[in-house]
């Protein structure tokens, strides 16, 4: 930008870092401030079979609840969070915040037997901090049932550590918890490799939702995903379903599973306990 408008603009753009850099130090102090106040917590947004109605499961997803400033994004923190490496405390604090939920509903007798509450798990938490230990002593302390548990990993990483990602991968499944790849599509997977993963969910991501029906390349990109994921023996789960033609094109292609604002967008648990008009328990 700064090439094509000239000097002045140059001008503006370094103080545009500087600024950036001052407000990443304030925001460092801030997430430790907020890990030590647990002001980090998850909302959660249903996850549908569209035939039904009924709510499969849901996606857990970060809000950090700042005492002066109302809730902060997770666009606005987790990658800083993860630049730092504060995303393993904080990640830690929110697997242990969907357990108790989970364990929770599950009490309550609201789940049935193959309910998945699912937790995003950002790269720098597989390679620096030993999840396969987190996720075991969490779902311990808390009591859950490690077949309520889905984590959700991204292509980039699992093709960038195969191997290291494969083992765990592997210890992962063997506590019963259901692995998914997020934002499906977008990243560079090769084809050939997903298939020596264990994996059990693909998440076709929002982008190729978001302009069905008027874009026919995003159309044909889902419907082959959806292929792939049905000889790999893959569930796919459609993001970001946001109106009645969406959903109506996806369960013409065999797509049963979804999740977006049409149904419901991501909200507190209490909330998702009170009576829904497009979805239920
Ligand atoms: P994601 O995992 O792909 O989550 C889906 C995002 O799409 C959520 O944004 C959700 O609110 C939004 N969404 C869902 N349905 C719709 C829809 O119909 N239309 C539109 N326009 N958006 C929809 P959110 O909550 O802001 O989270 C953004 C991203 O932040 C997540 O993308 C995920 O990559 C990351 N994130 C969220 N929570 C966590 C976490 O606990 N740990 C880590 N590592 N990353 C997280
Ligand atoms: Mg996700
Ligand atoms: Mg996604
Ligand atoms: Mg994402």
């Amino acid at each position: 930008k700064a090439k094509e408008s000239g000097r002045n603009t140059y001008t503006f753009y370094t103080t545009e870092i500087t600024h950036t850099l001052f407000e990443k130090m304030l925001m460092e102090n801030e997430l430790r401030r907020a890990i030590d106040a647990q002001e980090f917590t998850l909302f959660y947004q249903p996850q549908i079979d569209m035939r039904t109605g009924k709510m499969m499961g849901v996606e857990a997803l970060a809000r950090w609840e700042h005492s002066g400033m109302g809730i902060i994004m997770p666009d606005k923190f987790i990658p800083l969070a993860e630049g730092t490496k504060l995303i393993i405390p904080i990640g830690r604090q929110l697997l242990e915040i969907a357990c108790v939920q989970t364990k929770a509903w599950v009490d309550k007798g609201l789940c049935g037997p193959t309910w998945k509450t699912a937790v995003n798990i950002s790269a720098i938490q597989i390679t620096h901090d030993d999840l396969y230990e987190a996720v075991h002593a969490i779902t311990q302390k808390t009591g859950l049932d490690p077949h309520y548990l889905e984590l959700e990993l991204t292509e980039t990483y699992i093709m960038q550590n195969p191997k290291v990602a494969r083992a765990l991968m592997d210890k992962l499944k063997k506590l019963g918890i259901t692995l998914a790849v997020d934002d499906f599509g977008i990243g560079y997977s090769s084809l050939s490799y997903l298939k020596q993963f264990p994996l059990d969910r693909l998440k076709v991501d929002r982008s190729f939702i978001r302009d069905i029906p008027e874009d026919l390349d995003d159309m044909a990109i889902t419907k082959a995903i959806l292929a792939l994921g049905k000889s790999l023996g893959l569930e796919v789960l459609a993001e970001g379903v946001e109106d009645a033609v969406q959903k109506e094109f996806l369960l013409s292609q065999g797509c049963f599973l979804a999740q977006g604002y049409f149904y419901a967008a991501p909200v507190p648990a209490a909330t998702l306990e009170k009576p829904q008009e497009k979805f239920s328990w």
